[in-house]
């Protein structure tokens, strides 16, 4: 076993929308090659969080350090560029495109002549789909494909942009029971590649198959912290959500 590595800290974020404290003085450290989950009842503040983290929100009180030192994106792109990726929970990729094409989209691979280099890039995202255990025809069009493979498809971009984080935010929330499988053994695998997770939802029972620590979330608040999934019980994970005994 190597020793913990943080790679990704948030030190006091506090973010307010108009009227509302979506998060107040959150303090997370993100481990390497680790499950960091993060649970909360709708509402807790999970997705501004990630939205933070991943360039969305530029603006906020406090501080984000990667390696330890303080980054301050100003749009996901720059996240991206720094190893930081984001699944929304609403998928963004474009239907009328091909998987390539999605893929690739907005940092397209050109031959010298300036012209797209279709054929490195299908090669490539190919590549990266079969470490993903995704066999298929990458002209595929983005719309023929179930949304399980759709999320395939965005956890390819990722790491095809060699990704150190991937925050994937309720990825579990639109797909079939056997795309959850298929998930969570993509996640076992890209934790064995160092990458670390972060990974978002309510649906207790699926989380301890998967995590390996739990940050809990309520109201805005950092309420709780397990370095040990493993011996942390679905009650008491309750409790810490909801604030009081059900
Ligand atoms: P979660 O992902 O845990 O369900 P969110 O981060 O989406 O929670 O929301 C946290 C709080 O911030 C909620 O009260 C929500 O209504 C509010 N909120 C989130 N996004 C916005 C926004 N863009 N504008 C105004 N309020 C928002
Ligand atoms: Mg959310």
């Amino acid at each position: 076993m190597s020793d913990t590595q943080i790679i990704l800290e948030s030190k006091g974020i506090t973010k307010r929308f108009a009227g509302v404290t979506a998060l107040d003085g959150v303090n997370l450290a993100v481990h390497t090659g680790k499950a960091n989950v993060i649970v909360g009842e709708n509402g807790a503040g999970k997705s501004t969080l990630m939205k933070i983290l991943s360039g969305v929100y530029p603006e906020y009180e406090g501080q984000v350090l990667l390696d330890g030192e303080e980054v301050k994106f100003k749009n996901p792109e720059e996240a991206i560029k720094r190893g930081i990726a984001i699944i929304h929970q609403e998928l963004n990729l474009i239907p009328n495109l091909s998987i390539t094409e999605n893929i690739f989209l907005g940092r397209e691979i050109q031959n010298k002549f300036g012209l797209l280099n279709y054929k490195a890039m299908h090669e490539q995202a190919s590549k990266v789909l079969l470490r993903l255990g995704f066999q298929i025809n990458t002209r595929t069009l983005v719309s023929e494909l179930r949304v399980g493979e759709q999320q395939l498809v965005e956890i390819a971009r990722a790491l095809s942009t060699n990704a150190r984080v991937i925050i994937m935010d309720e990825p579990t929330s639109a797909i079939s029971d056997a795309d959850v499988e298929s998930l969570f053994k993509n996640i076992e695998g890209l934790k064995k590649e160092n990458v670390a997770i972060l990974y978002i939802s309510h649906k207790l029972d699926e989380l301890f198959e998967i995590a390996d620590r739990f940050i809990v979330l309520r109201d805005g608040k950092m309420v709780g912290i397990s370095e040990n999934a493993a011996k942390t019980s679905k009650n008491d994970l309750i409790r810490l959500m909801v604030g009081r005994d059900i």
